[in-house]
Formats: C-alpha cells, sequence, structure tokens
C-alpha cells in the first residue's frame, strides 16, 4: 500500500490512501454481536426490512447436514438444516466430491466470458441435462438464477410467437398461487395477492390467471373439483387465446406460493389447452427438479414434455447459483431463424465453468446414489414423523409429496417462536405465512428426518 502514497502527488486535501486510514476487513468487529449489530445495520436480506431488521443467526460453519451457529458466548450450536439452504443443498455440506469438483475447476480456471469462447464443464453439463430431462428438450441456456432462467423463459416464448408471425400474443397464462422469481417479468405471473401486485401496479405486465388446481396430487381426474376447474381453464384459454404465448406453471407442486400439490391430470390438461391454442408450455422446475417430488422431473408423474425448462436451486448442489432454460428444437429453430435471428440474452457469468464442474458432479452423485429409494424412504419417515401434528390444535393441514414435507396452521405462524422452538430442538426450520415445512438434504438419516420431524410438532404442540 506505500506505492499508493509515494506514486505521484496526491492533493493536499485528498484522504491519505495508507493502509492505515483505510477501513479495512480486519476493523470489522469479531464478536456475534458486533457483527450482528453491524448486520442489521447495513444489509437487506430477503423479503427484509431495514428499519425492523429481523433476528439473524450467524453462521460459523456448516457440515453434512448440519449448521454451526454461533451461540453468543464464543461457542457453537449445531442443528440439522431441515431446508437444505432454500432447497439447494441436496448433498449437504462440504460435500467431499463437489468440493473435489469445485478445487479442481478453481485450478484449471475459474471463469471465462461464454461470448465466443466455450469451455469442456459447459459442454458437458449441457449434454448431461439433455440426458436427463424430457427428450424433446434439446438445447440449453446457461445462466446465473432462477429468476433469470425464467425471463429467458418467457423471452424465448415471445420471440418464438413473432417468429410465427403471431403478433399480439404477448402475455403469459398461469394459475394462481404460484412463483416464478423475483424480477419483473417472473414477478408478473407470480401469484397477484402473495407476489404483492398492488405494490407494482403499472409497472407490472398484466397476466392472464386462471383459478389454482384443486389440492391434492392423489386427485382422481373424474373428481368435480377437477371438472370444475379443468373448464375454467378451458374457458380461460380460449378467452385469451390471441394473446397468450405460453403457459407457465410450476409443475405438481407450487413452491413459495403455498407448498401446495395438485394432481398430474392438471397438467395434462394443460398441456392438452397449449397444443389446441398454438401456446408454449413452460415448467418452471426450479424447485421440483432433480427429486424432490420422488421423480428426477415432476412432469414425468403427468407424462407430459414441455416446450421450454426451467431448473436451478438444486442444480449446483447449492454450492453456486447457476440456472437453466432449455428448449425444444422446433422453439430453438423457430427462435434462431425468426426476426431477431437470434435469442437476445447474454449474462456476464453465463456458464460459468466453477458452477457448470460442481453442477456436473452434483448430477454425477445423485444419480450414481439410489435416489429414487432415497426419497420414498424420506417421503414415508416425513409421513410417519408429521402425521401426528394433524391433531393438534390450530393445524389445518399436514401434506407430504416426495422429500417434502408441510404441516400448515390455521392461522399465520409466530416466525420467531417457532424458529426459536424447533432450534431449541436441533433443527432449522425457516417457515412462511401459515406453513412450518421441510425439504431436507437427501443425505439425511431415517434419525434425523424423525428428529426433523419431532421438533416440528413439538414446537406446534407447544402452543406457537
Ligand atoms: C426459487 C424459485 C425461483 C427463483 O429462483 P432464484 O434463483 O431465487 O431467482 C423461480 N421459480 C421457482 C419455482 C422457485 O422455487
Amino acid at each position: 500500500m506505500t506505492e499508493l502514497s509515494t506514486s505521484g502527488s496526491p492533493r493536499p486535501d485528498a484522504p491519505a490512501a495508507t493502509s492505515a486510514a483505510l477501513p479495512t476487513s480486519a476493523a470489522l468487529p469479531v464478536s456475534a454481536a458486533g457483527l450482528l449489530a453491524a448486520d442489521a445495520e447495513s444489509l437487506w436480506h430477503p423479503y427484509s426490512s431495514l428499519s425492523e431488521p429481523s433476528p439473524m443467526r450467524l453462521v460459523r460453519g456448516a457440515s453434512g447436514v448440519r449448521l454451526s451457529l454461533d451461540d453468543g458466548d464464543g461457542g457453537t450450536v449445531k442443528a440439522i438444516d431441515a431446508m437444505a439452504s432454500w432447497w439447494c443443498m441436496i448433498h449437504g455440506y462440504r460435500n467431499p466430491v463437489l468440493d473435489a469438483a469445485l478445487k479442481e475447476q478453481v485450478d484449471d480456471f475459474s471463469h471465462v466470458m461464454f461470448g465466443g469462447l466455450t469451455h469442456e464443464p459447459a459442454i458437458r453439463l449441457a449434454s448431461r441435462l439433455i440426458e436427463i430431462t424430457p427428450s424433446s428438450l434439446q438445447h440449453v441456456f446457461f445462466c446465473d438464477s432462477g429468476s433469470v432462467s425464467v425471463e429467458v423463459a418467457i423471452k424465448l416464448a415471445l420471440q418464438y410467437q413473432v417468429a410465427r408471425g403471431r403478433h399480439g400474443r404477448t402475455r403469459m397464462l398461469t394459475v394462481r398461487g404460484g412463483y416464478h422469481g423475483d424480477t419483473f417479468a417472473p414477478m408478473s405471473v407470480c401469484d397477484p395477492v402473495n407476489g404483492m401486485h398492488s405494490l407494482f401496479t403499472g409497472a407490472l405486465k398484466e397476466q392472464v390467471f386462471g383459478p389454482q388446481p384443486p389440492s391434492g396430487f392423489d386427485r382422481p381426474d373424474d373428481d368435480p373439483e377437477f371438472l370444475a376447474w379443468a373448464a375454467a381453464m378451458r374457458q380461460v384459454a380460449a378467452q385469451y387465446k390471441d394473446q397468450v404465448a405460453a403457459i407457465i406453471v410450476e409443475p405438481i407442486l407450487q413452491g413459495a406460493g403455498g407448498m401446495y400439490p395438485y394432481s398430474p391430470a392438471c397438467l395434462r390438461l394443460l398441456r392438452e389447452l397449449a397444443d389446441e391454442h398454438g401456446f408454449l408450455l413452460i415448467l418452471d422446475e426450479i424447485a421440483t427438479g432433480f427429486g424432490r417430488t420422488g421423480t428426477l422431473f415432476a412432469s414425468s408423474h403427468a407424462d407430459i414434455e414441455p416446450d421450454i425448462l426451467c431448473i436451478g436451486k438444486a442444480l449446483t448442489g447449492g454450492y453456486l447459483s447457476m440456472a437453466a432454460t432449455l428448449c425444444t428444437t422446433d422453439v430453438a429453430r423457430v427462435v434462431s431463424d425468426g426476426p431477431g435471428g437470434a435469442l437476445m440474452h447474454g449474462p456476464t457469468f453465463m456458464a460459468n465453468p466453477l458452477a457448470c464442474a460442481v453442477a456436473l458432479a452434483s448430477i454425477d452423485l445423485l444419480l450414481a446414489s439410489d435416489w429414487s429409494a432415497r426419497i420414498a424412504q424420506i417421503s414415508a419417515g416425513l409421513s410417519a414423523g408429521l402425521t401426528p401434528a394433524a391433531s393438534l390444535p390450530g393445524v389445518k393441514d399436514v401434506r407430504v409429496l416426495g422429500a417434502v414435507g408441510v404441516v400448515q396452521l390455521a392461522g399465520p405462524v409466530d416466525m420467531k417462536g417457532m424458529t426459536d422452538a424447533v432450534l431449541r430442538r436441533g433443527v432449522w426450520v425457516r417457515p412462511f405465512r401459515d406453513l412450518v415445512y421441510t425439504m431436507p438434504p437427501y443425505i439425511c438419516t431415517d434419525e434425523e428426518i424423525a428428529l426433523i420431524c419431532s421438533a416440528i410438532v413439538e414446537a406446534i404442540a407447544e402452543g406457537n
């Protein structure tokens, strides 16, 4: 740093550019209390207020399925991460295979631009994804987050319709209760109430919403509620057919919109409507992909294939931010031969080699394991462990699908009370609205799944 002050002659009033005068990270407090105070002062957290910062816990380490949280007394307490870091960390923390893949790629190169340059990790990952996703998906666009992959999916659909000469098809058709991300195009297809569309009136594209599918994975397709929903969707699709470019939904399980499963018959109906009216079908499997609902991708519960698929979250085993948009050859050709002559998107960190390398290792690790049996076992454990909550006062519903276990309360959860009560039992959860739920790492043992369930059930029984 001394070169700085001796090279050239700084203006006399300029702050001295010495290391002593510059704030450095060493100037930050090291105590948990000091760090947390600095956090509350300066950092936005997800969906947070800086005027009323919510309580934060300081992570000092993480390994396997456990987080090490600072206990404020110079030590740490361990807690099972029942959230898998927002549904991503399927193989756990510090997984030796994933760590090694990342280190190996660091020693090769960490990043290069993807314009005019390509690399082996991207090529290998793309071919792996084409191999494991529904067979009509043949082309891959890599980007940095789930929301951006939804942006790209919507852009593809709009460019597709323009290239087909179907001008005026600029809207998306979706259902109530969905969640597709936080940037503006994804936000416009999130549930209008949960997504707080009223805050952004005038700035948000007005999309076409059909009713939420009736709840329940096992609902038969001659069920009256299903038939009523299907009739309503047929009507909306026909009414807006000249304005709609694509249908977009989360298949089988609506995630952040309410941890809400619906039946494969609903998905088949949407595929049928898309074909009938010339809409594309976009499936957002950012939450459901990579085994979470019991099949590798949720679309296979319904035996249908999308025209465009979004994946993210567990793609890199939770190690790095990366997502992808896959499409059929029809979509790729029509867009490429259309008026723009190209898909108009290109993120700076597109196909980041570190993310590609760790994603490839994560997929290989998943497929080499007996993932299907493991998820069935987790599912059975969640059912057995959470079902006792159903008879507790204040509980409205208990539901399990694949490695997703949900307890829905009769009213809003007391976030702090519930989080603390579950954490006292050694488990980390992040409830929202009226839901306490778990999406555990796949490497959880039967005992760990049982502990997650008993912690949740006991915390609810305590009256939280
Ligand atoms: C999390 C999620 C997104 C957004 O992904 P980000 O990486 O947070 O941008 C989109 N769709 C679904 C279904 C999700 O669960």
